[in-house]
Protein backbone atom coordinates (compact mmCIF):
# COMPACT_ATOMS: atom_id res chain seq x y z
CA UNK A 1 0.00 0.00 0.00
CA UNK A 2 1.42 3.47 -0.86
CA UNK A 3 2.65 4.66 2.05
CA UNK A 4 1.44 8.37 1.87
CA UNK A 5 -2.01 7.00 1.25
CA UNK A 6 -1.74 4.95 4.18
CA UNK A 7 -0.48 7.82 6.15
CA UNK A 8 -3.03 10.09 5.35
CA UNK A 9 -5.95 7.57 6.41
CA UNK A 10 -4.06 6.73 9.46
CA UNK A 11 -3.96 10.92 9.99
CA UNK A 12 -6.74 12.64 8.59
CA UNK A 13 -5.56 16.39 8.70
CA UNK A 14 -5.86 16.91 12.71
CA UNK A 15 -3.14 17.79 15.07
CA UNK A 16 -2.68 14.61 17.42
CA UNK A 17 -2.24 17.08 20.24
CA UNK A 18 -5.43 18.99 20.26
CA UNK A 19 -7.21 17.43 17.27
CA UNK A 20 -7.06 21.21 15.00
CA UNK A 21 -6.98 21.04 11.39
CA UNK A 22 -3.38 20.40 10.38
CA UNK A 23 -2.25 21.32 7.02
CA UNK A 24 -0.82 18.63 4.93
CA UNK A 25 2.35 20.86 4.14
CA UNK A 26 3.06 21.71 7.69
CA UNK A 27 6.82 20.60 8.58
CA UNK A 28 5.43 18.98 11.29
CA UNK A 29 2.51 16.83 9.66
CA UNK A 30 1.16 15.27 12.99
CA UNK A 31 1.30 18.16 15.26
CA UNK A 32 0.05 21.85 15.06
CA UNK A 33 2.31 24.72 15.85
CA UNK A 34 1.47 25.05 19.12
CA UNK A 35 1.21 21.54 19.99
CA UNK A 36 4.86 21.18 18.62
CA UNK A 37 6.18 23.89 20.80
CA UNK A 38 4.48 22.23 23.39
CA UNK A 39 6.84 19.32 22.79
CA UNK A 40 10.11 21.27 23.01
CA UNK A 41 11.85 19.11 20.87
CA UNK A 42 13.88 21.89 19.32
CA UNK A 43 15.48 22.35 22.72
CA UNK A 44 15.49 19.59 25.30
CA UNK A 45 18.78 17.86 26.29
CA UNK A 46 19.19 15.69 29.30
CA UNK A 47 21.39 17.10 31.71
CA UNK A 48 22.60 14.52 34.05
CA UNK A 49 23.94 11.08 33.48
CA UNK A 50 20.76 8.55 33.11
CA UNK A 51 22.48 6.15 35.08
CA UNK A 52 24.52 8.05 37.85
CA UNK A 53 22.59 11.26 38.02
CA UNK A 54 26.20 12.95 37.47
CA UNK A 55 26.38 16.45 35.98
CA UNK A 56 27.11 17.03 32.00
CA UNK A 57 24.56 14.69 30.07
CA UNK A 58 23.14 11.92 28.80
CA UNK A 59 25.57 8.92 29.89
CA UNK A 60 28.81 9.94 31.80
CA UNK A 61 32.28 7.81 31.08
CA UNK A 62 32.11 5.59 33.94
CA UNK A 63 28.22 4.52 32.90
CA UNK A 64 29.69 4.30 29.51
CA UNK A 65 31.98 1.40 30.70
CA UNK A 66 29.34 -0.11 32.68
CA UNK A 67 26.65 -0.36 30.49
CA UNK A 68 28.24 -0.69 27.26
CA UNK A 69 25.78 2.28 26.34
CA UNK A 70 27.93 5.18 24.40
CA UNK A 71 25.00 7.98 24.26
CA UNK A 72 21.62 8.04 24.53
CA UNK A 73 19.18 10.66 23.01
CA UNK A 74 15.52 11.48 23.84
CA UNK A 75 12.75 13.71 21.93
CA UNK A 76 10.80 15.10 24.69
CA UNK A 77 11.23 15.57 28.94
CA UNK A 78 8.67 12.81 30.83
CA UNK A 79 7.35 16.19 32.56
CA UNK A 80 6.27 17.44 29.55
CA UNK A 81 2.25 17.29 29.77
CA UNK A 82 1.76 16.81 26.17
CA UNK A 83 4.13 14.22 26.20
CA UNK A 84 3.01 12.33 28.74
CA UNK A 85 -0.69 12.24 27.68
CA UNK A 86 0.58 10.86 23.97
CA UNK A 87 2.36 8.04 25.43
CA UNK A 88 -0.48 6.82 27.87
CA UNK A 89 -2.33 6.94 25.44
CA UNK A 90 -0.73 4.34 23.60
CA UNK A 91 0.30 2.08 26.33
CA UNK A 92 -3.25 2.24 28.21
CA UNK A 93 -6.96 2.12 27.25
CA UNK A 94 -7.67 3.65 24.43
CA UNK A 95 -4.63 2.11 23.34
CA UNK A 96 -3.81 4.45 20.23
CA UNK A 97 -1.14 2.46 18.33
CA UNK A 98 -1.29 5.23 15.48
CA UNK A 99 0.29 7.74 17.86
CA UNK A 100 3.54 5.46 18.04
CA UNK A 101 3.64 6.54 14.19
CA UNK A 102 4.37 10.11 14.68
CA UNK A 103 6.27 9.69 17.78
CA UNK A 104 8.57 7.58 15.93
CA UNK A 105 8.93 10.31 13.54
CA UNK A 106 10.11 12.81 16.15
CA UNK A 107 12.16 11.19 17.79
CA UNK A 108 14.16 10.47 14.09
CA UNK A 109 14.31 14.06 14.20
CA UNK A 110 15.35 14.40 17.95
CA UNK A 111 18.14 12.06 16.84
CA UNK A 112 19.38 13.40 13.59
CA UNK A 113 19.80 16.64 15.52
CA UNK A 114 21.76 15.21 18.05
CA UNK A 115 23.87 12.25 16.98
CA UNK A 116 27.05 13.87 15.82
CA UNK A 117 27.36 10.77 13.02
CA UNK A 118 24.32 9.63 11.85
CA UNK A 119 23.60 5.90 11.93
CA UNK A 120 23.14 4.33 8.41
CA UNK A 121 21.48 1.00 7.05
CA UNK A 122 24.76 -0.75 7.28
CA UNK A 123 26.45 -2.04 10.25
CA UNK A 124 23.32 -0.86 12.18
CA UNK A 125 20.11 -2.65 13.63
CA UNK A 126 17.35 -1.01 15.30
CA UNK A 127 16.48 -3.25 18.46
CA UNK A 128 12.96 -2.23 20.44
CA UNK A 129 13.24 -3.00 24.52
CA UNK A 130 11.02 -6.13 24.88
CA UNK A 131 7.87 -6.50 26.64
CA UNK A 132 7.40 -10.00 28.65
CA UNK A 133 5.24 -12.63 26.59
CA UNK A 134 2.67 -12.26 29.56
CA UNK A 135 2.35 -8.67 29.28
CA UNK A 136 2.45 -8.73 25.14
CA UNK A 137 -0.53 -11.24 25.34
CA UNK A 138 -2.80 -9.02 27.57
CA UNK A 139 -1.60 -5.89 25.57
CA UNK A 140 -1.86 -7.17 22.37
CA UNK A 141 1.62 -4.81 21.15
CA UNK A 142 4.99 -3.55 22.29
CA UNK A 143 4.86 0.16 22.38
CA UNK A 144 8.31 0.37 21.96
CA UNK A 145 8.31 -1.85 19.12
CA UNK A 146 5.78 0.05 17.36
CA UNK A 147 7.87 3.33 17.78
CA UNK A 148 10.97 1.48 16.89
CA UNK A 149 9.49 0.29 13.78
CA UNK A 150 8.65 3.94 12.90
CA UNK A 151 11.76 5.21 13.84
CA UNK A 152 13.67 2.50 11.47
CA UNK A 153 12.10 3.54 8.39
CA UNK A 154 12.80 7.18 9.28
CA UNK A 155 16.21 5.96 9.71
CA UNK A 156 16.38 3.32 7.09
CA UNK A 157 17.60 0.88 9.32
CA UNK A 158 16.57 -2.59 9.51
CA UNK A 159 14.79 -3.51 12.87
CA UNK A 160 15.78 -6.83 14.92
CA UNK A 161 13.36 -7.46 17.91
CA UNK A 162 14.56 -11.81 18.20
CA UNK A 163 18.04 -10.34 19.75
CA UNK A 164 17.15 -10.66 23.27
CA UNK A 165 14.60 -11.37 25.01
CA UNK A 166 12.29 -10.53 28.60
CA UNK A 167 12.88 -12.93 31.43
CA UNK A 168 10.53 -11.57 34.09
CA UNK A 169 8.08 -8.76 33.97
CA UNK A 170 8.04 -6.39 36.65
CA UNK A 171 4.88 -5.50 38.29
CA UNK A 172 3.65 -1.90 38.26
CA UNK A 173 4.07 -1.60 41.96
CA UNK A 174 7.85 -2.71 41.28
CA UNK A 175 8.14 0.76 38.96
CA UNK A 176 6.84 2.86 41.84
CA UNK A 177 9.63 2.04 44.01
CA UNK A 178 12.28 4.30 45.37
CA UNK A 179 15.43 4.76 42.77
CA UNK A 180 17.71 2.32 44.71
CA UNK A 181 15.05 -0.48 44.74
CA UNK A 182 14.35 0.10 41.13
CA UNK A 183 18.08 0.12 40.46
CA UNK A 184 18.74 -3.14 42.53
CA UNK A 185 16.43 -4.67 39.67
CA UNK A 186 19.09 -4.10 37.06
CA UNK A 187 21.45 -6.58 38.97
CA UNK A 188 18.66 -9.40 38.44
CA UNK A 189 19.05 -9.86 34.71
CA UNK A 190 15.81 -9.25 33.27
CA UNK A 191 16.87 -9.84 29.91
CA UNK A 192 18.91 -12.38 27.97
CA UNK A 193 20.04 -12.62 24.51
CA UNK A 194 18.15 -14.89 22.22
CA UNK A 195 20.55 -15.05 18.81
CA UNK A 196 23.40 -13.63 18.36
CA UNK A 197 23.24 -10.31 16.20
CA UNK A 198 24.95 -9.68 12.51
CA UNK A 199 25.19 -6.04 13.19
CA UNK A 200 28.03 -4.25 15.08
CA UNK A 201 26.04 -1.29 16.06
CA UNK A 202 22.80 -0.99 17.99
CA UNK A 203 19.87 1.38 18.44
CA UNK A 204 18.43 0.12 21.49
CA UNK A 205 14.62 2.22 21.76
CA UNK A 206 12.20 2.16 24.54
CA UNK A 207 9.28 4.75 25.01
CA UNK A 208 10.53 5.93 28.43
CA UNK A 209 13.82 5.88 30.25
CA UNK A 210 13.50 6.86 33.60
CA UNK A 211 16.29 5.10 35.64
CA UNK A 212 18.16 3.63 32.94
CA UNK A 213 17.86 -0.06 34.67
CA UNK A 214 16.07 -1.42 31.92
CA UNK A 215 18.20 -0.04 28.94
CA UNK A 216 20.92 -1.25 31.14
CA UNK A 217 20.24 -4.64 31.20
CA UNK A 218 18.85 -5.12 27.60
CA UNK A 219 22.37 -3.85 26.58
CA UNK A 220 24.22 -6.57 28.96
CA UNK A 221 22.21 -8.64 26.56
CA UNK A 222 23.04 -7.23 23.58
CA UNK A 223 26.52 -7.16 24.17
CA UNK A 224 26.50 -10.97 25.10
CA UNK A 225 24.56 -11.46 22.02
CA UNK A 226 27.64 -9.74 19.68
CA UNK A 227 27.32 -5.64 19.91
CA UNK A 228 29.68 -3.58 19.82
CA UNK A 229 28.50 0.10 19.73
CA UNK A 230 24.98 0.55 21.25
CA UNK A 231 23.32 3.81 21.86
CA UNK A 232 19.54 4.50 23.61
CA UNK A 233 17.12 6.39 22.57
CA UNK A 234 13.65 7.09 24.06
CA UNK A 235 10.44 9.19 23.00
CA UNK A 236 10.79 10.77 26.88
CA UNK A 237 13.45 10.33 29.60
ZN1 LIG B 1 -2.40 20.85 18.32
ZN1 LIG C 1 26.96 8.06 35.14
Amino acid sequence: MNRDYLSSYLFPNSCIGCEQPVSKQDPYRNFCLHCYSLLECIDFSISRCVFCNERGGGICSKCQKSSHILGISSAVSYSNPLAQSLIRSIKYPPYLQKLAEPLGVLLAQRIVESFSTLPHSKNWAVVPVPLHKTRFRLRGFNQAELIARSLAIQLDIPIKTDIIKRLKSLKPQALAQSRSQRMKLQKSHIFAPASQISAPNILLVDDVITTGSTIKSCALALHSAGAKNIWAACVSH
